[in-house]
């Protein structure tokens, strides 16, 4: 199991990438035979922001419905 802290960033810093708010934790569940074992959480409060991902989720900042810290996903 590999579990990541994300890099919580400014505002001013989301450029380009897909900006996704969620209401509900996790907002990324991967599923099927064979999920995955990757799992994301918020670098402010470390609530789960993802689970069971097969693969990483890039190039894109998720807004933790928790306490609205944006966090960067890794660089595709
Ligand atoms: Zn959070």
């Amino acid at each position: 199991m590999a579990t990541f802290k994300l890099n919580v960033i400014e505002a001013s810093q989301i450029g380009s990438r897909k900006l996704n708010e969620p209401t509900f934790s996790p907002a990324y569940i991967g599923s099927g035979a064979g999920a995955g074992d990757i799992y994301y959480e918020c670098g402010e409060c470390g609530v789960r922001l993802a689970e069971d991902l097969q693969r990483d989720i890039t190039d894109e900042v998720i807004k933790c419905p928790q306490c609205g810290a944006l966090n960067e996903t890794p660089a595709g």
